[in-house]
Protein backbone atom coordinates (compact mmCIF):
# COMPACT_ATOMS: atom_id res chain seq x y z
CA UNK A 1 0.00 0.00 0.00
CA UNK A 2 1.30 3.21 -0.99
CA UNK A 3 0.02 6.49 0.92
CA UNK A 4 -0.12 10.13 1.38
CA UNK A 5 -0.59 11.67 4.78
CA UNK A 6 -2.25 15.47 3.75
CA UNK A 7 -2.74 18.22 6.60
CA UNK A 8 -2.01 21.16 8.11
CA UNK A 9 0.61 21.66 10.52
CA UNK A 10 -0.33 20.00 13.84
CA UNK A 11 -3.49 18.06 12.57
CA UNK A 12 -1.76 14.97 13.85
CA UNK A 13 -0.16 13.16 10.88
CA UNK A 14 2.78 12.00 12.78
CA UNK A 15 0.86 10.42 15.25
CA UNK A 16 -1.23 8.79 12.55
CA UNK A 17 1.65 8.01 10.49
CA UNK A 18 3.24 6.31 13.97
CA UNK A 19 -0.05 3.60 14.53
CA UNK A 20 -0.16 3.13 10.49
CA UNK A 21 3.55 1.47 10.72
CA UNK A 22 2.73 -0.61 13.23
CA UNK A 23 -0.57 -2.14 11.86
CA UNK A 24 -0.06 -1.87 8.30
CA UNK A 25 3.50 -2.44 8.09
CA UNK A 26 4.48 0.05 6.34
CA UNK A 27 7.48 2.10 5.66
CA UNK A 28 7.59 6.30 7.18
CA UNK A 29 9.00 8.38 4.67
CA UNK A 30 8.95 11.56 6.83
CA UNK A 31 11.35 14.21 5.11
CA UNK A 32 10.79 16.75 7.70
CA UNK A 33 12.59 13.96 10.08
CA UNK A 34 15.01 13.21 7.34
CA UNK A 35 15.79 17.19 7.08
CA UNK A 36 15.90 16.86 10.98
CA UNK A 37 18.26 14.70 10.80
CA UNK A 38 20.50 16.11 8.47
CA UNK A 39 20.44 19.44 10.18
CA UNK A 40 21.69 17.71 13.66
CA UNK A 41 24.36 16.80 11.53
CA UNK A 42 25.80 20.23 11.36
CA UNK A 43 26.49 20.07 7.89
CA UNK A 44 26.93 22.64 5.10
CA UNK A 45 23.67 21.32 4.00
CA UNK A 46 22.09 20.85 7.10
CA UNK A 47 22.95 24.28 8.14
CA UNK A 48 21.34 25.83 4.81
CA UNK A 49 18.35 23.80 5.70
CA UNK A 50 18.17 24.95 9.16
CA UNK A 51 16.80 28.79 7.93
CA UNK A 52 14.59 27.44 6.25
CA UNK A 53 13.10 25.09 8.81
CA UNK A 54 13.51 27.68 12.28
CA UNK A 55 11.47 30.20 9.71
CA UNK A 56 8.78 28.14 8.99
CA UNK A 57 9.38 27.90 5.28
CA UNK A 58 9.34 25.49 2.67
CA UNK A 59 12.98 23.87 2.15
CA UNK A 60 13.83 23.92 -1.73
CA UNK A 61 12.93 20.92 -4.15
CA UNK A 62 16.18 20.51 -4.32
CA UNK A 63 17.22 19.70 -1.22
CA UNK A 64 13.71 17.26 -0.79
CA UNK A 65 12.41 15.81 -3.91
CA UNK A 66 15.65 13.75 -4.22
CA UNK A 67 15.90 12.89 -0.95
CA UNK A 68 12.02 11.72 -1.06
CA UNK A 69 12.75 9.77 -3.94
CA UNK A 70 15.59 7.59 -3.00
CA UNK A 71 13.82 6.89 -0.07
CA UNK A 72 10.95 5.33 -1.73
CA UNK A 73 12.97 3.79 -4.37
CA UNK A 74 12.09 0.08 -4.77
CA UNK A 75 8.87 0.34 -1.71
CA UNK A 76 5.78 -0.87 -2.53
CA UNK A 77 4.67 -0.09 1.33
CA UNK A 78 5.07 2.89 2.86
CA UNK A 79 3.47 6.08 4.20
CA UNK A 80 4.67 9.69 3.10
CA UNK A 81 4.37 11.77 5.94
CA UNK A 82 5.04 15.48 4.88
CA UNK A 83 5.22 15.17 0.97
CA UNK A 84 4.29 16.63 -1.24
CA UNK A 85 3.26 19.46 0.19
CA UNK A 86 3.41 21.72 -3.25
CA UNK A 87 1.60 20.59 -6.51
CA UNK A 88 5.38 20.69 -8.32
CA UNK A 89 6.44 18.04 -5.91
CA UNK A 90 3.00 16.07 -6.52
CA UNK A 91 3.51 16.24 -9.75
CA UNK A 92 7.59 14.73 -9.09
CA UNK A 93 5.73 11.48 -7.72
CA UNK A 94 2.54 10.99 -10.38
CA UNK A 95 4.42 7.97 -11.56
CA UNK A 96 4.09 6.20 -8.12
CA UNK A 97 0.98 4.46 -8.27
CA UNK A 98 0.08 6.33 -4.56
CA UNK A 99 -2.66 4.01 -3.70
CA UNK A 100 -4.93 6.64 -0.86
CA UNK A 101 -4.56 10.10 0.01
CA UNK A 102 -5.55 10.59 3.09
CA UNK A 103 -6.60 14.43 4.25
CA UNK A 104 -6.52 15.45 8.05
CA UNK A 105 -9.19 17.59 8.33
CA UNK A 106 -9.00 20.17 11.98
CA UNK A 107 -10.04 24.00 12.41
CA UNK A 108 -7.24 26.26 12.83
CA UNK A 109 -8.13 27.31 16.34
CA UNK A 110 -7.90 23.28 17.24
CA UNK A 111 -4.66 23.00 15.93
CA UNK A 112 -3.22 26.68 17.24
CA UNK A 113 -4.07 24.87 20.62
CA UNK A 114 -2.61 21.99 19.95
CA UNK A 115 1.05 23.56 19.32
CA UNK A 116 0.75 25.01 22.56
CA UNK A 117 1.28 21.25 24.63
CA UNK A 118 3.30 19.56 21.85
CA UNK A 119 6.46 17.68 22.06
CA UNK A 120 8.90 15.57 21.23
CA UNK A 121 11.70 12.38 21.58
CA UNK A 122 14.87 14.04 20.07
CA UNK A 123 16.02 10.82 20.42
CA UNK A 124 13.13 8.55 18.34
CA UNK A 125 11.09 11.26 17.51
CA UNK A 126 8.14 9.86 19.06
CA UNK A 127 5.61 13.05 19.14
CA UNK A 128 3.93 13.72 22.71
CA UNK A 129 1.33 15.91 23.95
CA UNK A 130 0.86 17.15 27.54
CA UNK A 131 -2.58 16.72 27.63
CA UNK A 132 -4.46 14.91 24.50
CA UNK A 133 -1.17 12.47 24.68
CA UNK A 134 0.49 12.57 27.62
CA UNK A 135 4.01 10.45 27.98
CA UNK A 136 3.61 7.49 31.06
CA UNK A 137 6.34 10.06 32.65
CA UNK A 138 6.18 13.78 32.19
CA UNK A 139 8.04 14.90 30.08
CA UNK A 140 10.26 12.01 29.52
CA UNK A 141 9.89 9.55 26.39
CA UNK A 142 8.13 6.42 27.46
CA UNK A 143 9.63 4.66 24.43
CA UNK A 144 13.80 5.46 25.42
CA UNK A 145 13.74 7.37 28.56
CA UNK A 146 14.86 11.05 26.97
CA UNK A 147 13.70 13.93 27.73
CA UNK A 148 10.85 15.62 25.60
CA UNK A 149 11.18 19.07 23.85
CA UNK A 150 9.65 21.31 22.10
CA UNK A 151 10.13 21.81 18.47
CA UNK A 152 12.07 25.28 17.45
CA UNK A 153 9.60 25.41 14.87
CA UNK A 154 6.31 25.31 17.29
CA UNK A 155 7.19 29.04 18.46
CA UNK A 156 4.07 30.60 17.82
CA UNK A 157 5.34 32.80 15.14
CA UNK A 158 7.18 30.21 12.73
CA UNK A 159 3.35 28.61 13.37
CA UNK A 160 1.72 31.75 11.83
CA UNK A 161 4.55 31.23 8.66
CA UNK A 162 4.22 27.65 8.35
CA UNK A 163 0.10 27.60 7.94
CA UNK A 164 0.72 30.47 5.71
CA UNK A 165 2.71 28.17 3.20
CA UNK A 166 0.02 25.19 3.87
CA UNK A 167 -2.55 27.79 2.65
CA UNK A 168 -0.45 29.02 -0.72
CA UNK A 169 1.32 25.52 -1.17
CA UNK A 170 -0.15 22.70 0.13
CA UNK A 171 -4.25 23.67 -0.12
CA UNK A 172 -3.94 22.86 -3.68
CA UNK A 173 -3.06 19.30 -3.18
CA UNK A 174 -6.33 18.75 -2.22
CA UNK A 175 -8.09 19.50 -5.55
CA UNK A 176 -5.15 18.27 -6.95
CA UNK A 177 -6.04 14.60 -5.91
CA UNK A 178 -9.66 14.73 -5.98
CA UNK A 179 -9.50 15.14 -9.77
CA UNK A 180 -7.16 12.12 -9.09
CA UNK A 181 -10.49 10.59 -7.46
CA UNK A 182 -7.73 9.44 -4.79
CA UNK A 183 -8.49 12.11 -1.72
CA UNK A 184 -9.65 10.70 1.58
CA UNK A 185 -10.77 13.00 4.18
CA UNK A 186 -11.06 12.43 7.89
CA UNK A 187 -11.75 14.50 10.41
CA UNK A 188 -9.20 15.17 12.90
CA UNK A 189 -10.67 17.13 15.33
CA UNK A 190 -11.18 14.42 17.64
CA UNK A 191 -9.23 12.61 20.29
CA UNK A 192 -6.06 10.55 18.85
CA UNK A 193 -7.52 7.25 19.26
CA UNK A 194 -10.93 8.04 17.15
CA UNK A 195 -9.14 9.91 14.37
CA UNK A 196 -7.03 6.61 13.89
CA UNK A 197 -9.97 4.79 14.09
CA UNK A 198 -11.57 6.96 11.02
CA UNK A 199 -8.51 6.02 9.17
CA UNK A 200 -8.71 2.08 9.77
CA UNK A 201 -11.60 1.96 8.33
CA UNK A 202 -11.30 3.84 5.30
CA UNK A 203 -7.75 1.43 4.80
CA UNK A 204 -9.76 -1.39 5.28
CA UNK A 205 -12.62 -0.77 2.94
P1 LIG B 1 7.16 18.43 9.39
O1 LIG B 1 7.98 17.66 10.37
O2 LIG B 1 6.56 17.57 8.34
O3 LIG B 1 6.15 19.34 10.06
O4 LIG B 1 8.19 19.41 8.62
C1 LIG B 1 8.96 20.38 9.30
C2 LIG B 1 9.60 21.33 8.33
O5 LIG B 1 10.45 20.63 7.41
C3 LIG B 1 8.63 22.11 7.43
O6 LIG B 1 8.07 23.23 8.06
C4 LIG B 1 9.56 22.49 6.27
O7 LIG B 1 10.43 23.54 6.62
C5 LIG B 1 10.39 21.22 6.12
N1 LIG B 1 9.73 20.26 5.19
C6 LIG B 1 9.12 19.09 5.53
N2 LIG B 1 8.59 18.48 4.44
C7 LIG B 1 8.86 19.30 3.39
C8 LIG B 1 8.55 19.25 2.00
N3 LIG B 1 7.84 18.24 1.46
N4 LIG B 1 8.98 20.27 1.22
C9 LIG B 1 9.70 21.31 1.73
N5 LIG B 1 10.00 21.42 3.04
C10 LIG B 1 9.59 20.44 3.86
Amino acid sequence: MKLILLGAPGSGKGTVSEQLIKDFRLQHISPGELLREEVKKNTTIGREIQKYIEAGKLVPDQFVVEMVKLEVKGKDNFILDGFPRTVSQAKSIDDLNIDSVIYLEVPEAVVIERFSGRRVCPQCNTGYHVKYLPPKKAGICDKDGTKLIIRKDDDPKVIKERFKVFHAETKPLIDYYTKQKKLRVVNGNDAPRSVYQAVKRLLNH
